[in-house]
């Protein structure tokens, strides 16, 4: 599990999709919804600033 402050600063996180488990890096200000690429479950939906991540924040992608 990342660090909340690694987190908060990072661009790109990696994030394991609550249905499948399947890892992705996905880009946190994303202006559109993010699919899993293995199920196509959700992993983020955009909120006009940072999205909303679903699955569980596993990396900081520097
Ligand atoms: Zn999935």
């Amino acid at each position: 599990m990342a660090k909340a402050t690694d987190v908060k600063e990072a661009k790109f996180v990696e994030v394991k999709c609550p249905d499948c488990e399947n890892k992705q890096i996905l880009f946190v200000k994303s202006a559109t919804r993010v699919p899993c690429q293995a199920c196509g479950s959700t992993l983020a939906t955009p909120t006009g600033g940072k999205c909303a991540i679903k699955g569980e924040i596993v990396g900081v992608v520097e």
